[in-house]
């Protein structure tokens, strides 16, 4: 499926509506989840135009997915997380992922339960 310019993330890199900005660099924008399901709740976000982790993973180039990778890096430090964290990423209807743009969920600040694999 073609990539939605219009989804919410699109327009939000485009500085056409605001978000609680956490950190920003030439290839990740990191902002706090509008509606948060834990203490600390971040979405990570490519700059490019990838509607999944697969589709960025398997297209973008070897620069944009390591300064991806080291930006992930820098806010999960960044937040301060001693007692750890989660990273999710929702792909497509079985996974119900509301925003057709790339992103990955960064929890914690508090014991998060058992993960679906537990
Ligand atoms: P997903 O189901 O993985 O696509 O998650 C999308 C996430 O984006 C949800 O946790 C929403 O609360 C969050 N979200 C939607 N719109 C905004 C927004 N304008 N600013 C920050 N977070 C948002």
């Amino acid at each position: 499926m073609a990539y939605d310019f219009n989804n919410v993330f699109a327009k939000i890199i485009r500085g056409e509506i605001p978000c609680s900005k956490v950190y920003e660099d030439s290839f990740a924008l990191a902002f706090h989840d509008i509606n948060p399901k834990a203490p600390v709740h971040i979405l990570i976000i490519p700059k490019g135009a990838y509607e999944t982790y697969d589709a960025f993973a398997s297209t973008a180039g070897d620069a944009e997915i390591a300064g991806f990778t080291r930006a992930l890096a820098k806010v999960i430090a960044q937040a301060g997380l001693e007692g750890g964290y989660r990273l999710i990423t929702n792909a497509g209807p079985h996974s119900h992922q509301e925003v057709p743009h790339y992103h990955i969920h960064l929890l914690g600040g508090r014991d998060l339960g058992a993960p679906l694999l537990g």
